[in-house]
């Protein structure tokens, strides 16, 4: 059975984000537990925490089915020590704040190495895949040490792929791969795949074809048991373009046969599939549509 929602605004308080999932028709949902935008958030109170816990469950909505995701500023890559160990605190809090709504996984994107190569460097080639190994290397340590400050927890690091904007790693499998390689905890690690990342990092999911060549790709690479979530976006740039703009389903350059397949792909049975499209005021019914396309 398929889980679709949307990540949707937790504002006034984490607690209104069951609420506001409920209200679009979604059976599953992400939301910030923090302001993405700050570095600094006040802690979750008892009475948020015991708010969202109660909502949630008289949504219907099973904590498995949330996929919180975290702040934008966080880079577990980043090539300076001082702002890396910020990135990495507010990374543990994040984990903390998920642990502390009874949610079991996070959802991040694993970081930029932020080195400028020109391209007319003879070693252009070199250098970049020496600056990107060695910042995989940079954000494996990350997640180990968020494993390791918060020993005992449950919350999963998922690993969202990405579409490889600027020196933003994950846009490879190849990557995904090497963070969970890295990883000593394996009980602790997924990956959330975006359909417009994955398409704009040069996947196709256009064709039946293409899309299975793509998903054999994954499994072989990742593996089907790590894939935790999936970000449902249509994308406005074309295949292979490297650049990151959602837009909403059918109007962009993936076409509604890609989420037909989806739909109907039991490997993504049960986990959250969530919409980051660009339309709010459709959610409802890119939902409803999703679920129009199962096939009996
Ligand atoms: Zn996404
Ligand atoms: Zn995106």
């Amino acid at each position: 059975m398929k889980f679709v929602g949307a990540h949707v605004s937790a504002s006034g308080g984490v607690e209104n984000a069951p609420l506001n999932a409920k209200n679009i028709g979604a059976k599953a949902f992400a939301l910030f537990t923090k302001n993405q935008r700050q570095w600094v958030a006040k802690p979750l109170t008892q009475a948020s925490i015991d708010a969202f816990k109660a909502n949630l469950e008289a949504s219907g909505i099973l904590p498995k089915h949330v996929l919180p995701h975290d702040s934008y500023l966080i880079n577990l890559g980043h090539p300076e020590e001082e702002k890396l160990e910020k990135s990495r605190e507010a990374f543990i809090d994040e984990l903390r704040r998920c642990e502390q709504l009874g949610l079991d996984k996070l959802n991040f994107h694993p970081g930029s190495h932020l080195v400028k190569i020109s391209k007319r460097d003879p070693q252009y080639e070199e250098k970049l895949r020496e600056a990107e190994l060695s910042c995989l290397d940079v954000i494996a340590e990350s997640m180990n040490a968020a494993i390791a400050a918060t020993e005992g927890s449950e919350v999963k690091l998922v690993i969202e792929n990405t579409a490889g904007q600027g020196s933003n790693l994950g846009y490879r499998f190849e990557h995904l791969a090497h963070l969970i390689d890295k990883v000593e905890d394996k009980s602790r690690v997924g990956i959330c795949l975006d359909t417009c990342h994955t398409f704009t990092a040069g996947y196709d999911l256009r064709t039946k074809e293409a899309y299975d060549e793509t998903m054999e790709a994954f499994g072989r690479i990742v593996g089907f048991e790590y894939l935790m979530g999936m970000h449902i976006n249509d994308s406005k740039p074309k295949l292979g373009s490297r650049v990151d703009r959602h837009h909403s389903l059918g109007q962009g350059e993936i076409g509604w046969d890609a989420f037909r397949f989806i739909m109907n792909d039991p490997r993504m049975d049960d986990i959250p599939l969530i919409l980051e499209t660009i339309d709010e005021e459709i959610w409802p019914e890119e939902i409803r549509q999703l679920y129009a396309l199962v096939e009996a």
